[in-house]
């Protein structure tokens, strides 16, 4: 079958090639036919080292697809069932699980460092990323790492929900816990940061600024919500005119970089919730003062994988959108095969695309 692969940190092109097998599948695991799967700004911190992966390894983990075998064990899904792919699954039983917080276990993480699913070129082991590894035709992974999905939700609009909508109105949902008539600044209006803005517009938020430095996205943020959008540039301004200076109630951070955490610090509120979404490096230092993280108090939070229980909002995020209160065909700027992955991931550097999703047939 086939699948994209990187060699090593920072080569240039993905190893597209069309002789990998998969390990039997276990009694616990699932095989999944994958149907789409996005190019997620995460996938370009595996290619960059920057989200650190076991090499070599099958970049993807926002996906969707069909389930075509099942382990002796596995009572969740059956052949023919849809899926998406959770790309942090639970195992039910660690501490972390345990205290409701299933989108921190470790278990799997951990597991997907050693355990590598893939076979090319005869016997050589290759790694799936976070333990997915959907930039390929077929996966196999812990019946935990397979959601079922209503089959009236295309595959599409799936895979989308498995990584940028989950995080992102998650964040809003879960993690702010946004309240009506407040207001909100999005730093970042990639998939993330547009699913935070969809997140911030369905809690009821009536100020939604979004921030990016592409003027091209600002009209894809009001679309989906955002009600003002601004260039980083624009910030300060923005943040007089539309709060009389005294910031927003909610700073949301989408891009995974200092610069942009503190963006998102300064236009919160004294008091106000400043939220982490995305993926930064080891080495990115923020550069937060011991007496503002006192003295403004604001709140620092992180929210990871939309701090979701995807078991619930999986589905929960497919009625919204089956019930029009989710705009996702807005969000997918291109659809594009396997082949066309290393020109994808060449587009989405430029930061000019939103969702490249590859169908497979
Ligand atoms: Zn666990
Ligand atoms: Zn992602």
């Amino acid at each position: 079958m086939r699948a994209a692969l990187l060699h090593a940190v920072g080569d240039d092109k993905l190893d597209i090639r069309d002789d990998f097998t998969l390990t039997p599948v276990g009694p616990t695991d699932v095989r999944v036919k994958v149907k789409a799967t996005g190019v997620c700004h995460s996938d370009l911190s595996v290619l960059s080292g920057v989200l650190p992966m076991p090499l070599p390894v099958i970049p993807g983990h926002e996906g969707a697809g069909e389930v075509v075998e099942v382990g002796d064990h596995v009572t969740t899904v059956k052949p023919g069932d849809h899926v998406i792919i959770n790309w942090t699954p639970a195992c039910g039983t660690c501490s972390n699980c345990l205290a409701g917080q299933p989108y921190l276990c470790m278990t799997f993480v951990m597991e997907s460092f050693t355990l590598a699913r893939f076979r090319y070129g005869g016997e050589t082991p290759a790694f799936g990323m976070a333990g997915c590894g959907t930039w390929a035709e077929e996966i196999v992974v812990p019946w935990q790492g397979a959601i079922k999905v209503d089959p009236e939700v295309p595959y599409e609009v799936a895979a989308l929900i498995g990584c940028g909508i989950t995080t992102g109105v998650g964040a809003a949902i879960n993690t702010a816990k946004v309240r009506p008539g407040t207001s909100v600044a999005v730093v970042g209006c990639g998939g993330v940061g547009l699913s935070v803005i969809q997140g911030a517009r369905l809690s009821g938020a009536t100020t939604i600024l979004a921030v990016d430095p592409l003027e091209s996205k600002h009209a894809l943020a009001k679309k989906v919500g955002a009600t003002h959008a601004c260039t980083p540039d624009g910030l300060m301004e923005a943040i007089g005119t539309l709060t009389g200076g005294r910031g927003f109630d909610y700073g949301f951070e989408a891009v995974g970089k200092s610069a942009s955490i503190m963006s998102a610090w300064q236009a919160t509120r004294r008091g106000g919730d400043v939220i982490v979404v995305g993926a930064g490096a080891m080495d990115d230092v923020v550069p937060l003062s011991a007496f503002s993280l006192l003295f403004e108090g604001k709140n620092l939070l992180s929210s990871l994988y939309g701090g979701s229980d995807v078991r619930r909002d999986f589905p929960f995020f497919a009625e919204l959108w089956k019930a029009g209160k989710l705009d996702l065909e807005s969000m997918i700027s291109s659809r594009i095969r396997l082949a066309d992955l290393n020109d994808a991931v060449a587009a989405l550097r430029s930061g000019e695309v939103l969702r490249q999703i590859v169908v497979f047939d």
